[in-house]
């Protein structure tokens, strides 16, 4: 009757290990614990199988039992370490040669365990004897140990002690608000140690394998660790709805550029998707931003900034990444969209800030340098530049005459007026205060004296209506024009052009001037002061 209801109990336990098993592997899909589950499933083998063997009367029939139980004890050694491994953070990775020889290793020690087990009768390597005797009711099995019994002991015993001492220092290096669950670990992975030792010296009862017993304890002491800090439920749970808020679109592909998985926000791109995403491809789903596809398509990582479509002129960044499987090999990819329009905006006011005259909005100081380093690059090589030096001719006296904020209008409207008639490619710089230059790459000094004179006449045609009186300017305008190379770099044109200028308001204002060569000596002579 005894021997009866020890078989049940051990039976019952293996059930529930089974349970727990296949538990732990279905939340397991989503990533965590397949190790663990692997270990409590092995555990469930070993503990029915044992309720067989005890329960068999013939040494043959429990030979078949041992042999079932086998497969479940052979693989301790492996799933306790890697499973160990994945509990403290530092999981087996496949691309990582060591650990490969590692769960190779113990794989290979398990498998060739087995292997001898069911070829015993052959050669004697692992049970040199076997004798059945009858205690309290149950059918015991006597074991004599042949060789290969001790070396798989001796690997099982170390892995156990490897187990002990992965989570006993990730123990003592885990900050203390995870302590708890340490070392609720930690007594779990004890169980296996302490009652081995037991079973090894002999002081467990009948000599009976304390197993089913101590599993079924280590176990649940182990999913409670786990349960008590929501690691296998709440884990998985808020990572998917992190996954699902968060403002970012995330898109996970396949080898072949299918969409698996993707989350809420791709919603907001793709109007037209019409449901479901997953398993069409990518370029068929993105036909509107081939610049994603491609970047994707030519697996590398990387950013591109895509203009959305639907009119809202928003910016994203894309990143594709791959992610490499447990055996280092491509498994999948995934791209992440991030909105940058505000960042972009930013960037541009100061951009702005930087490149560009505040009050007239044309381009400053800074812009013309880079223009004419530019200008100095190989490639213009033979290329005539000129250059128009403007300025407004007696300002200072509509400042007097009407106020600041007028002449401020006044230079709005000017700028206007010279950016309005310049070709796309010349660049129009506020030169000082109400100085102006234009850098026209690639035109002769015939073409700039007559773009010169049609922006004078455009100007001297301008009436600025303001406070109920017609503001009325001319400019004058010093044209130079050179083949910016080694003899002539583009600040000289300037500093000519500005001679010509000088010459322009001293032979009478509101007219055009060329530099021509000579001109230099003379201005230096007569002083700039006379300006
Ligand atoms: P000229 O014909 O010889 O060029 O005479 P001018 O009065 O234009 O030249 P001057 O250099 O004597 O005076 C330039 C004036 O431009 C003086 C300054 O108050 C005015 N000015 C410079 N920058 C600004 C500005 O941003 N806004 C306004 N309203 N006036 C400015
Ligand atoms: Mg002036
Ligand atoms: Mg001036």
């Amino acid at each position: 009757m005894m021997g009866y209801l020890v078989i049940v109990a051990i039976a019952i336990v293996g059930m529930v290990l089974l349970a727990i098993g296949v538990y732990i592997l279905l939340e397991s899909v989503r990533g965590r614990n397949r190790w663990f589950a692997g270990f409590v499933l092995s555990a469930s083998v070993h503990c029915l199988g044992y309720a067989l063997e005890l329960a068999s009367s013939t040494v043959d029939m429990t030979m078949v039992f041992i042999k079932l139980e086998y497969v479940g004890i052979v693989l301790y050694p492996f799933f306790g370490l890697l499973a160990a491994r994945e509990f403290t953070g530092n999981e087996i990775r496949f691309d990582r040669r060591r650990d490969r020889w590692l769960a190779g290793g113990l794989l290979a020690i398990s498998l060739l365990t087995l292997a001898l087990l069911y070829t015993n009768d052959l050669h004697h390597q692992y049970y040199a004897d076997l004798e059945l005797t009858r205690v309290a009711g149950l059918n015991i099995v006597k074991i004599i140990p042949g060789p290969w019994y001790k070396v798989f002991l001796g690997s099982a015993l170390l892995s156990s002690v490897a187990v002990v001492v992965t989570v006993g220092v990730s123990w003592w290096r885990a900050p203390a608000d995870l302590r708890p669950q340490y070392r609720l670990c930690m007594l779990g992975v004890m169980m296996p140690l302490v009652s081995y030792g037991a079973y090894a010296l002999g002081w467990t009862p009948y000599g009976m394998d304390p197993a089913p017993v101590y599993m079924l304890f280590a176990i649940l002491v182990l999913v409670y660790g786990l349960r008590s800090n929501e690691l296998l439920n709440i884990v998985p749970l808020v990572r998917r709805i992190m996954v699902d808020t968060m403002s970012d679109i995330l898109v996970i592909l396949n080898n072949s550029n299918r969409i698996v998985d993707y989350n809420r926000s791709l919603r907001q791109l793709l109007t037209d998707c019409g449901g479901d995403c997953r398993g069409r491809l990518l370029s068929e789903v993105f036909k509107d931003y081939s610049q994603v596809v491609q970047l994707v398509s030519e697996g590398s990582e990387g950013s591109v900034e895509v203009h959305l479509k639907d009119g809202t002129d928003r910016v994203f960044r894309v990143t594709v990444r791959a992610v490499r499987g447990r055996c280092g090999g491509a498994a999948a990819k995934y791209l992440i969209m991030t909105d940058i329009t505000n960042e972009m905006k930013l960037l541009q006011s100061m951009r702005n800030l930087a490149y560009l005259d505040a009050l007239t909005n044309i381009a400053n100081r800074r812009t013309l340098h880079s223009k004419m380093a530019d200008l100095g690059g190989p490639q213009a090589k033979g290329a005539s530049t000129c250059v128009l030096m403007i300025d407004i001719d007696n300002f200072k006296s509509v400042n007097d005459a009407y106020g600041h904020h007028v002449g401020d209008i006044v230079l709005q409207e000017v700028a206007s007026v010279l950016k309005s008639n310049i070709r796309s490619e010349d660049t129009l710089v506020r030169y000082g205060g109400e100085e102006f230059l234009v850098l026209a790459p690639g035109m002769s000094l015939t073409d700039g004296l007559s773009l010169a004179e049609r922006l004078r006449s455009r100007l001297d045609q301008l009436d600025v209506a303001r406070d109920g009186h017609k503001v009325h300017v001319t400019v004058s305008i010093g044209v130079a024009s050179g083949e910016v190379g080694p003899g002539c770099n583009a600040e000289t044109l300037v500093r000519d052009a500005d001679v010509a200028l000088y010459e322009a308001k001293r032979s009478g204002k509101n007219r055009v001037v060329p530099f021509l060569h000579g001109q230099a000596k003379q201005v230096k002579q007569e002083g700039r002061a006379a300006r």
